[in-house]
């Protein structure tokens, strides 16, 4: 899950995280090396989902002005970093690049986010993809290394700070590539098949790429497990269920509820605490069968008929709310600690152990707690958040091979004024028309670019900009003039930090020269 150069309709291939990169195609697929184009944000609720933001944004105690503006539109699983944000808890970000061309104004969505969270207390990453920019797209090790240099720097001129976080490259960080190897004895290829339409002429180096992103994601849990989000462009959310997966999979034991000693699904646990509680809860001896009878008259013909069977199998055993802690890949030993470690009442089974004086919570980190003193892992699933793709100046799609299209963080600050003056607007023919019936605003990369990155901590710009532009208020000309000094401004203050923040690179526990040598 790396943000890289690349552009709307590139071949597949192989690059990490994603960048704020491109807009456009006509529907909704998640390829993390296709064109990073989602026409429609709310199929990906939909279809794959990725929860709205908007639902977690009153629990962050100070949201970010890209979240406040809805460009970070979706999330998977913040809830956990927004609680440890607000309790002080430890928690993690993590991003990257593929190095694969220059920075431009949509890597600094991402850079915004890596940093907004290590401001906010958390333990911050910044990778740089160079084996995914190798395997995958088939860089050589030079351009690599001065696409990385790039990168480092506006990282560091964006205010990522070097002491309390950490920067690797793939290539050299043995830790994750050890990471990498046994999280690869978790997948298989089919696995890959189905999730990135690899097949028989996919090079091993990019599959190897997909499972050092994997490491990747979790490896700001490998001293301490911990929430971590992954800030990242939905495209990479592929990446981040992998991940998550694999996280589970690497656990020794799973935590679920359960209502007698047979396994059942989440619908079928609905049932059969509905039936607990309506036949009298804590307070009546219930049994398995009367349950089965209560869902036969209550719930006849509906679906979840298999909880009825189940439930008139175990007929006269009791029906009582319970966690149980499954046994996936703990070693004897541990399995035998974590029986000694569950306090109170508790039934053992072969492979899982039933305890019924725990809640939910505490036995996930009584299991977690095991885990570690056994030489576990104990990751906690890694969490999301998805920003928009910013349109191209031209609009349509923003490519790095159409440099009118995008804005480098290296492109001389005139350069960077000419190209916002000559953008696409969403304003009407005449001015006339747009006095009488306002402009588009919502289809507007001018707009976009105010909301983006131009108004920056103002919200009050951005919303004026707005509502004078729909209102008929506001014209394009005088729009975008203050749009284009803005632009220059911010490029020449972030080139004039880049020269301050260089001779940080050479301090940097990096090296910027890789020693390997395929070209
Ligand atoms: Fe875009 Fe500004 Fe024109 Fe509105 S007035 S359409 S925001 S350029």
């Amino acid at each position: 899950m790396s943000e890289d150069g690349h552009e709307a309709g590139e071949t597949p291939s192989s690059d990490s995280m994603t960048d704020g990169g491109t807009a456009g195609a006509d529907d909704v697929t998640l390829d993390p090396w296709g064109s990073a184009t989602v026409s429609d944000y709310r199929k990906l609720f939909e279809q794959f989902g990725i929860e709205k933001f908007d639902a977690v944004l009153p629990e962050i105690p100070n949201p970010h002005y890209l979240m406040r503006r809805g460009v970070i539109f979706g999330h998977r699983d913040y809830e956990p970093v927004a609680r440890a944000m607000r309790e002080g808890d430890p928690f993690a970000v993590l991003s990257g690049w593929m190095p694969t061309g220059d920075p431009h104004i949509g890597h600094k969505l991402m850079i915004d986010e890596i940093v907004y969270h290590q401001e906010q207390g958390g333990d911050a990453h910044a990778l740089v993809a160079d084996l995914e920019a190798n395997a995958a797209r088939g860089l050589s090790w030079r351009e690599i290394d001065e696409h990385t240099r790039e990168y480092l720097l506006s990282l560091l001129a964006l205010g990522f700070d070097p002491d309390e976080g950490e920067i690797y490259r793939q290539s050299g960080n043995r830790r994750l590539q050890d990471l990498a190897f046994e999280l690869g004895a978790e997948a298989n290829f089919s696995e890959l098949q189905a999730l990135y339409g690899f097949d028989g002429e996919t090079n091993v180096s990019h599959m190897q790429s997909v499972l050092t992103q994997m490491a990747d994601i979790l490896y700001p849990q490998l001293d301490q497990p911990k929430p971590t989000v992954i800030p990242v462009g939905p495209d990479q959310d592929p990446h981040v269920r992998f991940a998550r997966d694999l996280a589970a999979r690497t656990r020794y034991f799973g935590v679920t509820e359960a209502y007698a000693s047979f396994e059942a699904d989440p619908e079928e646990r609905v049932l059969a605490r509905e039936a607990y509680e309506a036949l009298g809860g804590d307070d009546a001896d219930v049994r398995c069968g009367e349950a089965a009878d209560y869902l036969r008259e209550h719930h006849a013909g509906e679906a979840g008929s298999s909880v009825v069977d189940k439930l008139d199998n175990a007929g006269k055993e009791p029906l009582r709310p319970r966690v149980r802690f499954l046994d996936r890949n703990a070693t004897e030993e541990a399995f035998e600690a974590l029986i000694e470690a569950v306090d109170g009442e508790k039934r053992v089974f072969e492979g899982h152990v039933d305890a019924f004086d725990l809640d939910r919570a505490a036995a996930e980190e009584l299991a977690r707690e095991v885990e570690l003193d056994h030489g576990g892992y104990g990751f906690r699933p890694p969490s999301s958040i998805y920003h928009r793709f910013m349109t191209g100046l031209t609009g349509g799609k923003m490519s790095s091979s159409v440099p009118a299209s995008h804005i480098s963080l290296l492109d001389d600050p005139e350069d960077g004024y000419q190209k916002v003056q000559a953008a696409t607007t969403g304003g009407r023919e005449t001015a006339e028309k747009q006095r009488e019936l306002g402009g588009k605003a919502d289809e507007c990369p001018v707009y976009e670019l105010y909301t983006y990155l131009l108004a920056g901590e103002d919200d009050e710009l951005a919303a004026e900009v707005y509502e004078e532009c729909v209102g008929g208020g506001r014209l394009c000309g005088s729009c975008k003039e203050q749009a284009a000094e803005l632009m220059r401004e911010f490029l020449a203050n972030h080139q004039e930090k880049r020269e301050e923040v260089r001779p940080m690179l050479e301090q940097l526990d990096i090296d910027i020269e890789s020693p390997r040598r395929r070209d």
